[in-house]
Formats: structure tokens, sequence, C-alpha cells
């Protein structure tokens, strides 16, 4: 039997080629909504490869069979369509992959790209990695990046450690980030990008993407923001200048609770002061087929479909969220018990003003309810307990229905305190620039009905000193980490 020759593959790749564009034209035009039900999974794609099943099917297999090695060969290449290992591609990554892609670059007229991976933290990673690469013509360069120090507590020691303090890369700290002269003072030649969080978590930390956009522009050197806590329902960096958007799916995008995932999403021929024309060109296709194969933090392919059944509900949501931050914000802030409230939407914010430019409910102009555009700022904020770091711990161990955990974006109203948690190991002197006292207490804010929320913040506000729980003794799950954890009790 004689074989069918690559081309025989190829041509039926073009073929197919033209109805995943038309597919993904017809998307574009739908409304965020449609697109988050949606995303790229079509009914086309359904019967023609999924035994017509609606739910995008989670594809557990590591790899894909070809019908020849003509096919296999075309595959291998990047000729067609593959996904051929997971830990390169597979289809419930790209489902996932797709529906994100389509949400950042939603009402901008940008096109973009998205590759998954298995945290937010991987995302950063192998985001910021991909410039911070040793120039052939410049061996001895000592490189840097600019970012703000309002960040994430891993992505604070990501940069300050793994980068800054292990490998030499230096980190040139925006202390202030709605100071545009210091972003700018602080860019030289050998800086290969800037990032920004925004809001930050927790501090809700904010600037003027589109200036900060704009000057990494003038320097030929990309701006990365992470857009964690706003979710493309609330802000899409990418229409504001930004060339990347790196997102931990693991919050408010999967608000159920069930995995980790994080994501990439740049826009199509990006700059940079790297000459890399296939890095810049796609970057998240880049990475997915080069750097991300080689070094491997793809997704599974079980967290990629909790993702896509998470994101169909995304804005109606981050609006509830919203809406229920806003009342429990404004409950703490006429608290007499409580020294300060974080929270962007709160006109008392000193950023309140710059917020409202960015944090914008998607496609409210459209929705009956409001019809027009009506800002809303999320679901995390944060508040700084009067008498300092006891009487904050003391409070926070009064709370019965918010849960006590290092966590935000759930449906369930999740809170922390920062100094001794997400933010430990940053040491005092990283919190000082961080701007993370002892009495901050960061709280998510769930879709419970808010009064609930706010009798449980007034009781642990209100109650003479009485925990909620007892400590149990030894009889911890043996799900701990370690039998450390037990010396403690
Ligand atoms: C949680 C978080 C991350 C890290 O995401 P993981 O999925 O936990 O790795 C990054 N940025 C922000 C703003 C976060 O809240």
């Amino acid at each position: 039997m004689k074989n069918n020759g690559k081309q025989y593959y190829v041509d039926a790749a073009a073929r197919s080629a033209e109805w995943h564009a038309e597919n993904l034209r017809k998307m574009r035009a739908c409304r965020f909504d449609t697109i988050s039900v949606h995303g790229v999974y079509s009914m086309q794609e359904a019967l023609d490869f999924n035994q017509g099943s609606i739910i995008e099917p989670m594809y557990m297999s590591t790899s894909q069979t070809y019908r020849d090695s003509d096919e296999m060969e075309a595959a291998l290449g990047y000729e067609i369509p593959t996904w051929c290992y997971s830990r390169i591609a597979n289809p419930s990554m790209y489902y996932l992959e797709g529906v994100l892609a389509l949400l950042e670059g939603y009402g901008s007229g940008i096109e973009t790209s998205c590759v998954a991976t298995s945290s937010g933290m991987a995302a950063i990673q192998s985001a910021v990695e991909a410039f911070l690469v040793v120039d052939p013509a410049n061996p001895d360069q000592k490189m840097n990046f600019v970012a703000t120090c309002q960040l994430y507590g891993g992505t604070f020691q990501q940069f300050a450690i793994r980068k800054d303090q292990e490998r030499n890369i230096e980190w040139r700290k925006v202390v202030n980030s709605n100071d545009i002269d210091t972003w700018r003072s602080l860019i030289d030649e050998n800086t290969r990008f800037l990032y920004g969080e925004m809001p930050s978590n927790p501090g809700q930390a904010f600037f003027d993407l589109e200036k900060v956009a704009a000057l990494a522009h003038e320097h030929n050197i990309p701006m990365i923001v992470d857009a964690t806590v706003a979710t493309p329902a609330l802000m899409r960096p990418i229409e504001w200048g930004a060339d990347i958007v790196v997102q931990s799916v693991t919050k408010s995008l999967m608000t159920s609770g069930f995995g980790i995932a994080g994501a990439i999403i740049s826009r199509k021929n990006l700059t940079s002061n790297i000459d890399n024309d296939a890095m810049k060109a796609d970057f998240a296709m880049y990475l997915k087929i080069l750097p991300n194969r080689d070094n491997g933090p793809s997704i599974s392919p079980m967290n990629a479909v909790l993702g896509i059944n998470d994101i169909r509900t995304l804005r109606s949501r981050m609006d509830l969220c919203s809406r229920n931050t806003m009342k429990v914000a404004q409950f703490l802030e006429g608290h007499p018990n409580i020294e300060q409230v974080d929270y962007l939407g709160l006109e008392s914010h000193p950023l309140h003003e710059l917020a409202k430019k960015y944090l914008v409910l998607v496609d409210s102009e459209y929705d009956e309810l409001y019809g027009k555009k009506v800002n809303r700022y999320g679901h995390l904020m944060s508040f700084r307990v009067k008498g300092g770091a006891q009487a904050a711990r003391d409070m926070f161990d009064r709370m019965q229905r918010i849960w006590r955990a290092t966590d935000l974006g759930r449906i369930k109203s999740v809170a922390t305190i920062p100094a001794i948690s997400t933010h430990s190991q940053q040491g005092e002197e990283g919190r000082e620039i961080a701007d993370i006292p002892l009495n901050l207490i960061r709280l998510c804010v769930g879709a419970e009905h808010p009064d609930d929320v706010i009798d449980d913040l007034d009781q642990a506000l209100r109650a003479e000193g009485k925990k909620s729980f007892h400590v149990p003794g030894p009889e911890y799950s043996a799900g701990g980490a370690s039998s450390a954890t037990l010396d403690r009790s």
C-alpha cells in the first residue's frame, strides 16, 4: 500500500485552518458572556472530533497517534496542527487557551494568543525568563528588569531570590508604581522588560498602565502585567498597551477552588530589544512550542477543563462578588475598630479616580440592568485593625464564616494575614517596601449574601477574646506537609 505523502496532510490542514479561522471570526463577533460560555469549542469541533459532546472533553491521554509516518513527520515539524504530546499541547489545554486569548483580546481588535501553565507562578516564570536570555553580541551584560514592589508574595520571592540573588539579574524596584518618573529613571539599555501587578495583591496598588506601556515601547521593551485580581471581566491590559498578561487562573478565573493553573496571553508582534523574530511575532505560541516544551511547565488537562468550566460565568460572578465587596468595604470603613480600608472602589482610596479609568465591568453598557458602563473593582480588599498585630490576629481568629486560608478569588469568603502567610518570606524590609504591616488582613469576599459576611466581621470585631474553634490535639489529617506542623500546637 502506498503512503498518502506528507503533502496530503498539509493540504488537509490548510482546509481545516479555514473553518477554524471562520469559527474564530464568528466568536470574536460575540459578546463577552457568549465567548466565556463557548470559547473556541464549536459544534463542528464537537461533531467532527468529539462524538458530539456538548462539553469540552477532558483528554487525559499523554499523546496522539498518527495515521502514518508522513502525518507524523508533518506534525512533529509543526506543519499541521497537532497536539502530539501533552507536555507541549493537548486538546483540553487548547480549549482553555482559546477562550482566554479571546477574552483578554475582547473588544480591542488586537489579535492575541495564549499558553496555559501549571500555575500562575509558572506563567510568570516562563513569561519573564524568555526575556532574560544572554545576548550573544554582549554576553557579559548585566541584565535588569524594572518591576513594582507591591506584588504577590510568590512573585516577590521569584524576583528577589531566584533572579536577583541567585542569578545576578537585577530587579530595579518601583516603590511608588503610580510615579511615571520613577519608572523612567530606572530604565537603561540593559533593561529587558517592565512588569507590574494591578490591582496588586493585597495592597491594591495601581498605576496608569497606558503611560507605563508607552514608556516601555519608547525603550523598545515589553510591558508585562499581572492582572489576576481584575480578570478580563474588569480589565484587559492588552487594550491599554500591555504586550503580555499573566494570570493566576487558580484565582477568580477558577473560582471553585478545584485546581491550580496559570496563563500567559500576548499580543501578536510584541515589542522587545531581543533579536528573536519568532518570539516577537507570536510570543505565547513561541513559548508553547519551544521553551515550555523544553522546560515543562504545562498545565494538566484536568485543571484545564476545571478552568474552562468556571470561566463560563466569569462576568456575572465578578459583578456579584465586586458588589458584595463594595458593601463589605463600606461597612468596614465606618467601623470604629478599623484603622484603614484599602479597596479601590472606595472614594477615599487615593487611586480611586485612576482605577475608574481601567476597572469597568465588561459589556455593562449592553446589560439591561445597567445600560451604561459601570465600574467594578473586584473582590480583593484589605483592612488594618486598630490595636496592632495582636488585635488583628484576635479578630482574625474570631471569624466564623470567613475561612482562614492563603487563598483568594474563591466563591467563598476567605481571609489571611499576609505578614504571617503569603508575604512572610520576604522579611520585614521586603514587607515595608511592599506596604504589608502586621495588622493588615486581606479579605476576598465571595458570593455569600454580603450581610452575612458583614455580620461575621462585626462579631469578630466586637467579641471579647473568644476564638471560634478549639485548637485540635494531635489528630491532624495526614494531608499535612510535615510533622513539624504538629510541634507548634
Ligand atoms: C496567586 C497569585 C499568583 C500565583 O498564582 P498560582 O496559581 O498560585 O501559582 C500570581 N499573581 C497573583 C496576583 C496571585 O494572586
